[in-house]
């Protein structure tokens, strides 16, 4: 059944307008409500058998429900963010971001270019609602009727979309952040429209670093460069927020350098894990088992991955090409996350490279002398590690670029600890 066919039986059904229910019907499905969740949202607002009146309750943020079919607020826009989305073949342009009165604040979503900007006190008629993730949001369409307010509303809340690093998580939009470059690789990629080229890296401010790509590369974006950014959106990527710039972005180069902290956050691991992944976080633990699948290791020369007995999951009976990794657990009493210690740092630990391995293994007829020993090596004591940590479904994996044996006290940490907790 096409939209078309659904907007015409609703419409019958409900006595009213065609065209209406089927603009907003489009409105719904754009924002990728099931249609039989927004055919029932379209009964309750046009009054289906309740015979009751469909004019839109006004509403104190704070009391929009899920439940309510459309309201009508006065609130104060905090953020304004464009994106382009692509539906049913179509690239079509909504503004999104945060708007708040007195008593809270709620997302929305504009399907319609209102010319609405952070700062303004808007009078808003007959906005749909919809849930996400469990929480009310506003759908600005065709039937909603806005109106700019003289007086502005106070609001508890920052107008503007400013941030730092840190702060930011996954669904954040109409973003403005003030960070340096620290690095810039430029990329070709199959995009919707063809080959594209994107900018991606990692940014910096003084609260912490996070990737970023830009889909539609600024110049301003260099190696080293201090730039002021508006209206990038936020989404998640490999388990950690990554910043996003597109078309709808302004990029402007600031005088004065962004000041880029050279430490990450510590924090426990189940802190960690409980974010979701982090792009570059201290966790302190100890090592209590080295895995299989550490020591003198073979890859896959196409895809590197670890391959077992010459083959290859993906590529078959391959030459397998020799390495050295440590996959360890890290417990810190909250949780458990996978470390993972690249060639580099296995050297470290190991005390020699891969031919060292090699000439080892041989000499004891056994591949496992390497991770044997690194095993004795690193099991029993505390460490302090960072690196990037990702979560998915398999688990938690703290991928490293550092490792080394904790120096600070146990005793001393505990105690600062128990003071912490008895104030
Ligand atoms: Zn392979």
């Amino acid at each position: 059944m096409s939209l078309d066919d659904h907007a015409e039986e609703l419409a019958s059904t409900l006595g009213v307008d065609k065209s209406e229910v089927k603009s907003d019907l489009q409105n719904l499905v754009n924002y990728s409500v099931p249609i039989d969740e927004a055919k029932d949202s379209l009964r309750r607002k046009y009054g289906d058998s309740s015979g009751g009146d469909a004019t839109p309750t006004s509403k104190d943020v704070a009391d929009i429900s899920p439940n309510d079919s459309n309201v009508t607020v006065t609130a104060r826009v905090l953020t304004v963010g464009k994106r382009s989305i692509r539906y049913q073949g179509e690239n079509q342009v909504i503004f999104e971001g945060e708007l708040a009165d007195e008593t809270g604040k709620i997302s929305y979503t504009a399907w319609n270019d209102f010319g609405i900007e952070a700062g303004d006190t808007l009078a808003i008629g007959n906005a749909n609602v919809r849930e996400w993730e469990g929480k009310p949001e506003l759908n600005l369409g065709d039937s909603t009727s806005i109106a700019r307010e003289d007086e502005t509303l106070d609001v508890p809340y920052d107008v503007g979309g400013d941030a730092t690093l840190d702060s930011l998580a996954p669904g954040d939009r109409g973003v403005a952040l003030e960070v340096v470059a620290v690095e810039v690789e430029r990329k070709t990629i199959d995009g919707r429209d063809g080959e594209t080229e994107i900018l991606s890296g990692v940014l910096a401010d003084e609260s912490g670093r996070l990737p970023f790509t830009d889909w539609d590369p600024h110049p301003e974006i260099a190696e080293g460069d201090s730039v002021r950014i508006e209206n990038a959106y936020v989404r998640e990527f490999r388990g950690v927020p990554s910043v996003n710039v597109s078309e709808f972005s302004t990029v402007r180069a600031l005088e004065v350098a962004v000041e880029a902290t050279d430490s990450a956050p510590s924090v426990s691991v189940r802190e960690a894990v409980d974010r979701g992944g982090m792009f570059d976080v201290i966790l302190q633990g100890n090592v209590i088992s080295v895995r299989d699948g550490s020591g003198l290791i073979e890859r896959c020369p196409e895809c590197s991955r670890v391959i077992q007995k010459g083959q290859c999951r993906t590529h078959g009976a391959v030459e397998g090409v020799d390495d050295l990794r440590v996959k360890a657990i890290l417990d810190d009493g909250t949780g458990t996350v996978t470390l993972i210690l690249d060639d580099e740092l296995t050297e470290q630990i190991y005390g020699g490279d891969v031919e060292d391995a090699k000439a080892h293994a041989r000499e004891e007829m056994d591949q496992e002398v390497v991770a044997d020993t690194i095993r004795e090596e690193i099991v029993g004591p505390e460490y302090e590690v960072r690196g990037q940590l990702s979560v998915d479904e398999y688990g938690a994996n703290l991928n490293a670029v550092s490792f080394a044996e904790s120096d600070d006290d146990p005793a001393e940490r505990a105690a600062a600890l128990l003071a912490e907790v008895g104030r």
